[in-house]
């Protein structure tokens, strides 16, 4: 058996944890973010050429497993999780500028990705009859429903979703609640940050913990961050296969860990080029990439409200891999990118070029239209599905979207969600008193 990769807290270092409980915990006892002890290197002829998105996401990620536990099972755990197309297709108003589709899964947004692999990780580590786990998400939109869709119906699991009631889009909300069985959506009267305030004080509470073995599924969990470095490797490696030349990518970012998973799989030896984070009017990123101090605000509301971040959690583990200013500064770009120009660039490639992209894509999309023509082969990232922010983008186009299959059928079913009161104790309560249900 291979040396085993130990993972250490971004905060810490001293306690060196498994794959297997790195997975489980999601966030490391002393508060930080895990991140392996370094990371491997790949070449470009370890892979096989004419792979399937699951093949490449095997040899990328045997290194991350090797010695576990989970090691066995990662080739079915890849073919689990991504079982559904991650295209890279030409734009049409650009030659040679590609869009990177992460939206076919069946949440319609890219953190299908993470969430489904979580979810067959976790079938391994908790098969049937264990203890029921708890896992307990906040959401400001596609996150809840990714897991929610993930865990739907698995064995000795249940979902509790926190939202904040009337702030995510009428088709996010119906996403959230539409599930049933064991995911329940709790609607907060407060925000986000009440939702995640929550959470928190759950997680934390060890007597509450001794009662109901709690879980989160957090972005900032490895278990989702590791699979989305896969769609960044295979869509890499097909360009080089082809042209020989590096892939560039511009990224729609929020809290890091899309963008964070295209930097490692850059640094592990695969064929990237430039790195661009494309961020909406929240700041933080964009004023320490122009050379500020790094400083973390409270987040403001805009029309890509993923990407609606003042704290990039994964700015922790981007530090980890550059812990010099000036290096990481070097390493990417960053772009602010306003609700005006979102509804122009929408609106603009609607009517000129017959394309439609979410508030979140736009973003990356008006970075690509400011860069020079010739400039290096550039993908833009598509997070999500357009009919998913139909609220947005209805009103701007004045025609109904046409709404993908897979979204469909999960409109079709009525949802409901609880009212509950933004109080630490409320949840807890509630938490507790489920706890057989
Ligand atoms: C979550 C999300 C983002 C931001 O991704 P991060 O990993 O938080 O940077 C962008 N677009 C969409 C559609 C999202 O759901």
């Amino acid at each position: 058996m291979s040396e085993p990769l130990l993972y250490r807290s971004t905060r810490g270092g001293r306690h060196a944890a498994r794959i297997d409980d790195v997975i489980a915990a999601g966030l490391a006892p002393d508060g930080g973010l895990y991140v392996p002890e370094a990371l491997p290197r790949l070449d470009p002829a370890d892979f096989d050429a004419h792979g399937s998105l699951a093949d490449t996401a095997v040899t990328l990620l045997r290194p991350f497993f090797a010695g576990n536990v989970l090691s066995d099972a990662l080739p079915e755990i890849c073919r689990e999780a991504l079982n559904f197309e991650v295209p890279l297709r030409p734009l049409r108003h650009r030659r040679g500028a590609m869009m990177l589709e992460l939206f076919h899964g069946p949440s319609a947004a890219f953190k299908d990705v993470g969430a489904r692999f979580l979810a067959a990780c976790f079938r391994r580590l908790r098969p049937a009859g264990s203890t029921p786990l708890t896992i307990l998400v906040a959401t400001s939109g596609d996150t809840g429903a990714a897991v929610a869709a993930a865990f739907h119906r698995q064995p000795g699991v249940r979902v509790v979703i926190l939202y904040p009631d009337g702030r995510v889009s009428p088709r996010q909300a119906h996403q959230l609640g539409c599930f049933g069985d064991n995911v329940h959506a709790l609607r907060v009267a407060g925000s986000f940050d009440d939702c995640q305030r929550m959470v928190k004080s759950a997680l934390n509470d060890e007597v509450l913990q001794a009662q109901v073995p709690l879980s989160s599924a957090n972005s900032i969990s490895l278990g989702r961050l590791l699979p989305q470095m896969s769609y960044y490797a295979h869509s890499a490696l097909g360009w080089w296969h082809h042209h020989r030349t590096p892939l560039s990518f511009i990224v729609p970012t929020g809290n890091l860990g899309n963008a964070l998973a295209c930097v490692w799989v850059r640094e592990m030896g695969l064929p990237i080029g430039e790195i661009h984070l494309a961020c909406n009017a929240n700041m933080t990123l964009c004023d320490y990439f122009e050379g500020d101090p790094y400083s973390p605000r409270p987040a403001i509301p805009t029309l890509a409200n993923a990407m609606d971040v003042g704290a990039p959690s994964n700015f922790e583990r981007l530090r980890w891999t550059f812990p010099h200013d000036a290096d990481l500064r070097a390493e990417l770009h960053a772009s602010s990118v306003g609700d005006e120009r979102i509804v122009e660039t929408i609106v603009r490639h609607a009517k000129n070029h017959d394309e439609l992209f979410c508030p979140h894509t736009a973003t990356a999309m008006h970075v690509l239209d400011g860069l020079p023509d010739d400039h290096a082969p550039w993908a833009v990232v598509a997070t999500a599905h357009p009919a998913k922010f139909e609220s947005v983008l209805e009103p701007l186009l004045g025609f109904p979207l046409e709404v993908p299959p897979a979204l469909a059928a999960m409109l079709e079913p009525r949802a409901t969600a609880e009212p509950l009161v933004a109080e630490d104790e409320l949840l807890k309560g509630w938490l507790r008193g489920r706890v057989t249900a």
